[in-house]
Protein backbone atom coordinates (compact mmCIF):
# COMPACT_ATOMS: atom_id res chain seq x y z
CA UNK A 1 0.00 0.00 0.00
CA UNK A 2 1.24 3.26 -0.76
CA UNK A 3 2.54 5.32 1.80
CA UNK A 4 0.71 8.47 2.94
CA UNK A 5 1.23 10.97 4.90
CA UNK A 6 -0.52 12.56 7.89
CA UNK A 7 -1.18 16.27 8.15
CA UNK A 8 0.80 18.12 11.33
CA UNK A 9 0.87 21.58 12.66
CA UNK A 10 3.63 23.59 11.11
CA UNK A 11 5.38 26.78 12.04
CA UNK A 12 4.17 29.68 10.87
CA UNK A 13 7.15 30.68 8.64
CA UNK A 14 6.95 29.38 4.75
CA UNK A 15 9.81 28.15 2.99
CA UNK A 16 10.67 30.32 0.13
CA UNK A 17 9.01 27.48 -2.43
CA UNK A 18 5.89 27.42 -0.88
CA UNK A 19 2.86 30.08 -2.34
CA UNK A 20 0.88 29.24 0.42
CA UNK A 21 0.40 28.02 3.27
CA UNK A 22 -2.42 27.24 6.13
CA UNK A 23 -0.98 27.10 9.33
CA UNK A 24 -3.37 24.98 11.71
CA UNK A 25 -6.54 27.26 11.06
CA UNK A 26 -9.45 27.44 13.24
CA UNK A 27 -12.60 28.90 12.13
CA UNK A 28 -15.92 29.65 13.48
CA UNK A 29 -19.70 30.80 11.98
CA UNK A 30 -21.17 33.19 14.51
CA UNK A 31 -19.24 33.12 17.16
CA UNK A 32 -19.95 29.53 18.33
CA UNK A 33 -19.81 27.04 15.27
CA UNK A 34 -16.68 25.37 15.14
CA UNK A 35 -16.21 23.82 11.55
CA UNK A 36 -12.41 23.97 10.82
CA UNK A 37 -10.51 22.23 14.00
CA UNK A 38 -6.79 23.11 12.88
CA UNK A 39 -6.48 22.86 8.87
CA UNK A 40 -2.93 22.96 7.67
CA UNK A 41 -1.84 22.71 4.24
CA UNK A 42 1.00 23.65 1.73
CA UNK A 43 0.65 24.90 -2.14
CA UNK A 44 4.16 24.66 -3.36
CA UNK A 45 4.75 27.54 -6.59
CA UNK A 46 3.27 26.49 -10.03
CA UNK A 47 1.90 23.52 -7.72
CA UNK A 48 -1.80 21.98 -8.24
CA UNK A 49 -2.95 20.77 -4.76
CA UNK A 50 -6.50 19.41 -4.41
CA UNK A 51 -8.83 19.73 -1.22
CA UNK A 52 -10.91 16.54 -1.46
CA UNK A 53 -13.67 15.58 1.50
CA UNK A 54 -17.33 14.81 1.19
CA UNK A 55 -20.05 17.24 1.74
CA UNK A 56 -19.74 19.67 4.49
CA UNK A 57 -16.31 18.53 5.19
CA UNK A 58 -14.66 22.09 5.32
CA UNK A 59 -13.38 22.16 1.50
CA UNK A 60 -15.40 26.07 0.64
CA UNK A 61 -14.51 27.31 4.92
CA UNK A 62 -11.41 26.50 4.11
CA UNK A 63 -10.88 28.65 0.52
CA UNK A 64 -12.94 31.27 1.74
CA UNK A 65 -10.51 31.23 4.56
CA UNK A 66 -7.96 32.10 2.66
CA UNK A 67 -9.72 34.29 0.37
CA UNK A 68 -10.99 36.01 3.33
CA UNK A 69 -14.65 35.80 1.91
CA UNK A 70 -15.75 34.44 5.48
CA UNK A 71 -16.77 37.74 6.77
CA UNK A 72 -20.06 37.98 5.13
CA UNK A 73 -21.02 34.56 6.30
CA UNK A 74 -20.16 35.31 10.19
CA UNK A 75 -17.22 33.44 9.76
CA UNK A 76 -13.96 33.85 11.77
CA UNK A 77 -10.42 32.64 11.90
CA UNK A 78 -10.28 32.30 15.55
CA UNK A 79 -6.40 30.49 15.35
CA UNK A 80 -3.60 29.73 13.29
CA UNK A 81 -1.99 31.68 10.61
CA UNK A 82 -2.89 31.89 6.45
CA UNK A 83 0.58 32.99 4.37
CA UNK A 84 0.44 33.73 1.16
CA UNK A 85 3.79 34.53 -1.19
CA UNK A 86 5.33 34.69 2.17
CA UNK A 87 3.29 37.12 4.00
CA UNK A 88 0.23 36.86 6.40
CA UNK A 89 -2.72 37.68 4.88
CA UNK A 90 -5.75 37.37 7.26
CA UNK A 91 -6.01 40.83 7.66
CA UNK A 92 -6.08 41.79 3.97
CA UNK A 93 -9.46 42.79 2.07
CA UNK A 94 -10.59 40.07 -0.39
CA UNK A 95 -9.92 43.10 -2.96
CA UNK A 96 -6.39 43.16 -1.86
CA UNK A 97 -5.50 39.78 -1.85
CA UNK A 98 -6.53 39.57 -5.43
CA UNK A 99 -4.20 42.81 -6.27
CA UNK A 100 -1.73 40.36 -4.71
CA UNK A 101 -1.88 37.51 -6.93
CA UNK A 102 -4.61 35.11 -5.09
CA UNK A 103 -8.60 34.95 -6.12
CA UNK A 104 -11.10 32.16 -5.69
CA UNK A 105 -13.38 30.86 -7.95
CA UNK A 106 -16.70 30.10 -6.07
CA UNK A 107 -18.90 27.35 -6.19
CA UNK A 108 -21.46 27.23 -8.54
CA UNK A 109 -19.98 30.17 -10.71
CA UNK A 110 -21.96 33.36 -9.76
CA UNK A 111 -21.11 34.91 -13.24
CA UNK A 112 -23.23 38.10 -14.16
CA UNK A 113 -26.54 36.58 -15.88
CA UNK A 114 -27.22 39.84 -16.96
CA UNK A 115 -23.75 40.88 -18.76
CA UNK A 116 -22.49 39.36 -21.81
CA UNK A 117 -19.69 36.91 -21.43
CA UNK A 118 -16.73 39.47 -22.69
CA UNK A 119 -18.39 41.83 -19.93
CA UNK A 120 -18.04 39.30 -17.30
CA UNK A 121 -14.39 38.84 -18.05
CA UNK A 122 -13.86 42.13 -18.33
CA UNK A 123 -15.01 42.69 -14.40
CA UNK A 124 -12.08 40.27 -13.60
CA UNK A 125 -10.14 43.40 -14.41
CA UNK A 126 -11.04 45.46 -11.94
CA UNK A 127 -8.50 45.58 -9.75
CA UNK A 128 -6.03 46.12 -12.19
CA UNK A 129 -3.81 49.72 -12.84
CA UNK A 130 -2.09 48.12 -15.87
CA UNK A 131 -4.50 50.49 -18.46
CA UNK A 132 -6.74 48.87 -21.29
CA UNK A 133 -3.74 47.57 -24.29
CA UNK A 134 -2.47 45.16 -20.88
CA UNK A 135 -6.13 44.06 -20.30
CA UNK A 136 -7.14 43.54 -23.82
CA UNK A 137 -4.28 41.11 -24.33
CA UNK A 138 -5.15 39.51 -21.75
CA UNK A 139 -8.79 39.07 -22.90
CA UNK A 140 -7.44 37.70 -25.85
CA UNK A 141 -5.56 35.07 -24.01
CA UNK A 142 -8.22 33.69 -21.78
CA UNK A 143 -9.91 33.34 -25.29
CA UNK A 144 -6.85 31.57 -26.66
CA UNK A 145 -7.51 29.01 -23.81
CA UNK A 146 -11.39 29.04 -24.00
CA UNK A 147 -12.22 29.15 -27.49
CA UNK A 148 -15.84 28.02 -26.52
CA UNK A 149 -16.12 31.57 -24.63
CA UNK A 150 -14.32 33.68 -27.55
CA UNK A 151 -17.59 31.93 -29.92
CA UNK A 152 -20.13 32.91 -27.20
CA UNK A 153 -18.70 36.28 -26.04
CA UNK A 154 -21.64 38.37 -26.92
CA UNK A 155 -23.56 35.99 -25.20
CA UNK A 156 -25.65 36.74 -21.82
CA UNK A 157 -23.90 34.36 -19.57
CA UNK A 158 -27.01 33.94 -17.94
CA UNK A 159 -28.46 32.17 -21.26
CA UNK A 160 -24.92 30.32 -21.46
CA UNK A 161 -24.68 26.50 -20.11
CA UNK A 162 -23.34 25.55 -16.71
CA UNK A 163 -19.92 24.79 -18.30
CA UNK A 164 -19.67 27.65 -19.96
CA UNK A 165 -20.45 29.54 -16.94
CA UNK A 166 -17.72 28.10 -15.29
CA UNK A 167 -15.17 28.84 -18.14
CA UNK A 168 -16.32 32.28 -17.60
CA UNK A 169 -15.63 32.13 -14.02
CA UNK A 170 -12.74 30.77 -14.41
CA UNK A 171 -11.24 32.83 -17.21
CA UNK A 172 -12.31 35.70 -15.18
CA UNK A 173 -10.46 34.92 -12.50
CA UNK A 174 -7.92 35.02 -14.92
CA UNK A 175 -8.18 38.25 -16.08
CA UNK A 176 -6.86 39.43 -12.35
CA UNK A 177 -3.37 37.86 -13.35
CA UNK A 178 -3.62 35.74 -10.54
CA UNK A 179 -0.49 33.55 -8.96
CA UNK A 180 -2.87 31.56 -7.56
CA UNK A 181 -6.58 30.38 -7.86
CA UNK A 182 -8.55 28.80 -5.25
CA UNK A 183 -11.07 26.63 -7.33
CA UNK A 184 -14.08 25.79 -5.63
CA UNK A 185 -15.97 22.28 -7.00
CA UNK A 186 -15.42 23.17 -10.89
CA UNK A 187 -16.95 19.68 -11.56
CA UNK A 188 -20.24 20.42 -9.87
CA UNK A 189 -23.28 19.97 -12.22
CA UNK A 190 -21.50 19.14 -15.38
CA UNK A 191 -20.97 16.69 -17.39
CA UNK A 192 -18.01 13.98 -17.36
CA UNK A 193 -16.91 15.12 -20.87
CA UNK A 194 -16.50 19.24 -19.57
CA UNK A 195 -15.25 18.14 -16.52
CA UNK A 196 -12.43 16.62 -18.44
CA UNK A 197 -12.09 20.27 -20.97
CA UNK A 198 -11.90 22.12 -17.99
CA UNK A 199 -9.39 20.09 -15.96
CA UNK A 200 -7.30 20.10 -18.83
CA UNK A 201 -7.74 23.70 -19.37
CA UNK A 202 -6.57 24.43 -15.85
CA UNK A 203 -3.46 21.70 -16.28
CA UNK A 204 -3.00 23.95 -19.40
CA UNK A 205 -2.82 27.16 -17.55
CA UNK A 206 -0.70 25.55 -14.33
CA UNK A 207 2.28 24.69 -17.28
CA UNK A 208 2.32 27.68 -19.84
CA UNK A 209 0.67 30.34 -17.34
CA UNK A 210 2.06 29.57 -14.11
CA UNK A 211 -0.54 29.31 -12.24
CA UNK A 212 -0.63 27.90 -9.13
CA UNK A 213 -4.31 25.88 -7.77
CA UNK A 214 -5.71 24.56 -4.74
CA UNK A 215 -8.84 22.51 -6.51
CA UNK A 216 -11.64 22.02 -3.76
CA UNK A 217 -13.38 18.46 -5.16
CA UNK A 218 -15.60 15.96 -4.07
CA UNK A 219 -14.56 14.53 -7.44
CA UNK A 220 -11.64 12.57 -6.24
CA UNK A 221 -11.03 10.29 -9.08
CA UNK A 222 -10.64 13.58 -11.54
CA UNK A 223 -9.10 16.12 -8.91
CA UNK A 224 -6.39 13.27 -8.48
CA UNK A 225 -5.45 12.89 -11.69
CA UNK A 226 -4.76 16.42 -12.17
CA UNK A 227 -3.59 17.39 -8.98
CA UNK A 228 0.41 16.36 -7.60
CA UNK A 229 -0.57 16.44 -3.88
CA UNK A 230 -3.86 16.29 -2.00
CA UNK A 231 -5.44 16.85 1.16
CA UNK A 232 -8.45 15.01 2.73
CA UNK A 233 -10.79 16.81 4.51
CA UNK A 234 -13.24 15.29 7.26
CA UNK A 235 -15.63 16.77 9.42
CA UNK A 236 -13.22 20.56 9.27
CA UNK A 237 -9.88 18.28 9.73
CA UNK A 238 -7.04 16.71 7.65
CA UNK A 239 -6.79 13.24 8.14
CA UNK A 240 -4.48 12.33 5.18
CA UNK A 241 -2.33 13.94 2.96
CA UNK A 242 -0.03 13.05 -0.15
CA UNK A 243 1.48 12.71 -4.04
CA UNK A 244 -1.55 12.19 -5.57
CA UNK A 245 -0.50 8.93 -7.81
CA UNK A 246 0.12 7.39 -3.42
CA UNK A 247 -3.63 8.62 -2.40
CA UNK A 248 -5.68 7.27 -5.60
CA UNK A 249 -3.67 4.05 -4.50
CA UNK A 250 -4.58 4.21 -0.82
CA UNK A 251 -7.62 1.50 -0.08
CA UNK A 252 -9.27 3.59 1.96
CA UNK A 253 -9.55 6.60 -0.32
CA UNK A 254 -10.35 3.74 -2.77
CA UNK A 255 -12.83 2.64 -1.35
CA UNK A 256 -14.40 5.97 0.26
CA UNK A 257 -13.86 8.34 -2.06
CA UNK A 258 -13.25 6.36 -5.20
CA UNK A 259 -16.29 3.52 -4.41
CA UNK A 260 -13.79 0.98 -5.62
CA UNK A 261 -13.69 -1.86 -2.89
CA UNK A 262 -12.93 -5.01 -1.98
CA UNK A 263 -14.19 -5.92 1.23
CA UNK A 264 -17.75 -4.94 2.89
CA UNK A 265 -16.71 -1.88 5.15
CA UNK A 266 -19.19 0.49 5.04
CA UNK A 267 -17.73 3.78 6.92
CA UNK A 268 -14.53 5.14 7.27
CA UNK A 269 -14.66 4.39 10.84
CA UNK A 270 -14.98 0.62 10.31
CA UNK A 271 -11.51 1.04 9.20
CA UNK A 272 -8.56 0.21 11.17
CA UNK A 273 -6.22 2.17 9.29
CA UNK A 274 -8.53 5.33 9.42
CA UNK A 275 -9.30 4.45 13.26
CA UNK A 276 -5.07 3.90 13.70
CA UNK A 277 -4.88 7.53 12.39
CA UNK A 278 -8.29 8.79 14.03
CA UNK A 279 -5.90 7.75 17.24
CA UNK A 280 -3.16 9.83 16.30
CA UNK A 281 -4.57 12.71 15.58
CA UNK A 282 -6.20 13.11 18.93
P1 LIG B 1 -19.80 21.34 0.08
O1 LIG B 1 -19.12 20.50 -0.91
O2 LIG B 1 -21.19 20.93 0.39
O3 LIG B 1 -19.68 22.82 -0.18
P2 LIG B 1 -17.68 21.66 1.99
O4 LIG B 1 -16.71 20.58 2.24
O5 LIG B 1 -17.26 22.77 1.09
O6 LIG B 1 -19.03 21.05 1.46
P3 LIG B 1 -18.40 23.73 3.86
O7 LIG B 1 -19.37 24.38 2.92
O8 LIG B 1 -17.14 24.41 4.15
O9 LIG B 1 -18.09 22.23 3.41
O10 LIG B 1 -19.18 23.47 5.24
C1 LIG B 1 -18.55 22.89 6.36
C2 LIG B 1 -19.49 22.95 7.53
O11 LIG B 1 -19.71 24.32 7.88
C3 LIG B 1 -20.86 22.35 7.24
O12 LIG B 1 -21.28 21.65 8.38
C4 LIG B 1 -21.74 23.56 7.04
O13 LIG B 1 -23.06 23.31 7.43
C5 LIG B 1 -21.09 24.60 7.94
N1 LIG B 1 -21.28 25.96 7.41
C6 LIG B 1 -20.91 26.41 6.19
N2 LIG B 1 -21.23 27.71 6.04
C7 LIG B 1 -21.79 28.11 7.20
C8 LIG B 1 -22.33 29.34 7.69
N3 LIG B 1 -22.32 30.44 6.94
N4 LIG B 1 -22.85 29.36 8.94
C9 LIG B 1 -22.83 28.25 9.72
N5 LIG B 1 -22.33 27.06 9.32
C10 LIG B 1 -21.83 26.97 8.08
Amino acid sequence: MATVELAASKPTTAPANLLLSVNNIEVIYDRIILVLKGVSLDVPKGGIVALLGANGAGKTTTLKAISNLLHAERGNVTKGAILFDGTEVQHLSPNELVRRGCIQVMEGRHCFGHLTIEENLLTGAFTRRDGKTAIRRDLDLVYSYFPLLARRKNALSGYTSGGEQQMCALGRALMSRPKMILLDEPSMGLAPQIVEEIFRIVKDLNEKEVVSFLLAEQNTHMALQFARYGYILENGRVVMDGEAKALAANEDVKEFYLGISEDRRKSFRDSKHYRRRKRWLA
